[in-house]
């Protein structure tokens, strides 16, 4: 369960983020939808630790990750992240940009070759350990980037636009492969996007976002057959 608590974020004075509220149910897919700058990264970074919220509480299974004083470290979080842009570090094997967070938490050799192949076989490239990024496709470096993200067995997965490098048909595949992933893990995920169809087709529920602020939460159904607001309806492309 993820929680979120009036939670505001402003850069020199500009608001960001204007008092988020959601909770984030075990095990559900949960997208932050909206238009470019309203918001989504920045959420999402406040969950990840990368960014400090100027107000408001984050929980992540009854554990607060921010309140008050608390303020729990990244690499303590537990969480896997995958960024906009897919940030694999390109001087390195495959292998060896899933071994950096598990090296980050000290992880013994073994057991890291061990994590590394069971990570890369759960996205079906466990053939190419020893490839660099520009030796892969979009498509590969995006199922790279996932599997680092999930390397560590996160108890939340965080991913921003993660296929929004890809072609259409191409995001197509990795849209139901990803459902899929997802499903059977069960894991916990905030998905990141501006594409209306992606998050109606991958969602449990959706947060819409529109400067700074949720507009409605709800599930696929519920935001496309009953839009709380104009600028919900004209942003998924429903008619009410
Ligand atoms: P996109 O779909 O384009 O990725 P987004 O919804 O992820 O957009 P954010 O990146 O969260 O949007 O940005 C929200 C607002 O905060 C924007 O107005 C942006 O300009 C501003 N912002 C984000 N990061 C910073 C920063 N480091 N310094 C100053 N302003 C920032
Ligand atoms: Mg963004």
């Amino acid at each position: 369960e993820v929680c979120l608590s009036g939670l505001s974020k402003s850069f020199g004075g500009v608001s960001a983020l204007d008092g988020i509220d959601f909770t984030i149910r075990e095990g559900e897919f949960f997208t932050l939808l909206g238009p470019s700058g309203c918001g989504k990264s920045t959420t999402l970074n406040c969950i990840a630790g990368l960014e400090q919220p100027t107000a408001g509480t984050i929980t992540v299974g009854g554990v607060p990750f921010v309140a008050g004083r608390v303020n729990v470290p990244p690499e303590e979080r537990n969480l896997g992240m995958v960024f906009q842009s897919y940030a694999l570090w390109p001087h390195m094997t495959v292998a060896q940009n899933l071994a950096v967070p598990l090296s980050i938490r000290k992880v013994p050799r073994a057991e890291k070759t061990r994590l590394i192949h069971e990570a890369l076989d759960k996205v079906g490239l466990a053939h190419l350990t020893k490839r660099y990024p520009h030796e892969l496709s979009g498509g590969q470096q995006q199922r790279v980037a996932l599997a680092r993200a999930l390397v560590y067995s996160p108890s939340v997965l965080l991913l921003d636009e993660p296929l929004s490098n890809l072609d259409a048909k191409l995001r197509e595949q990795a849209r139901a492969w990803l459902k899929r992933l997802q499903a059977d893990l069960g894991i916990t995920t905030v998905y990141v996007t501006h594409d209306q169809d992606e998050a109606l087709a991958l969602s449990d529920r959706i947060a819409v976002m529109f400067d700074g602020r949720t507009v409605q939460i709800g599930t696929p159904a519920e935001i496309y057959e009953k839009p709380a607001t104009a600028g919900v309806a004209a942003f998924v492309g429903s008619c009410n």
